[in-house]
């Protein structure tokens, strides 16, 4: 997706503040933390959201969460994190490639979930 801005992260046209990188996932920090740490993970294809997961994609998303855990591990998170995904207008998801938060550092309290 030639205009999407997380596309654009992957192909390096915007820089980023990379935390991990595979073949098939990038994450790096958000440019707006919410938390001590925050982090976004994406695949590197172009997956407009969770909603538009299909058997055809389901791999790169099972690899963000497998990234996720490598993640947690690396950045020694041990005291505990949360991963949010945004989906959709009532999410307030901003934008359209699928990413998955996490957010750690604090204690976090009264859940939403
Ligand atoms: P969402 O609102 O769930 O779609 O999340 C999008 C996230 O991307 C927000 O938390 C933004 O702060 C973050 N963001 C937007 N542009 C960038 C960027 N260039 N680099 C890092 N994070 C970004
Ligand atoms: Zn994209």
């Amino acid at each position: 997706m030639s205009d999407c801005l997380f596309c654009k992260i992957v192909a390096g046209e915007i820089p980023s503040d990379k935390v991990y990188e595979d073949e098939s996932v990038l994450a790096f920090r958000d440019i707006n933390p919410q938390a001590p740490v925050h982090i976004l993970v994406i695949p590197k294809v172009h997956i407009p959201s969770v909603a538009a997961v299909d058997a055809d994609n389901a791999a790169a998303c099972a690899k963000c969460l497998e990234a996720v855990a490598k993640i947690a591990a690396q950045e020694k998170l041990e005291k505990g994190f949360r991963v949010i995904s945004n989906c959709g207008p009532d999410a307030g998801q901003t934008v359209p490639h699928l990413h998955f938060h996490i957010l750690a550092g604090k204690d976090m309290g009264e859940k939403l979930l």
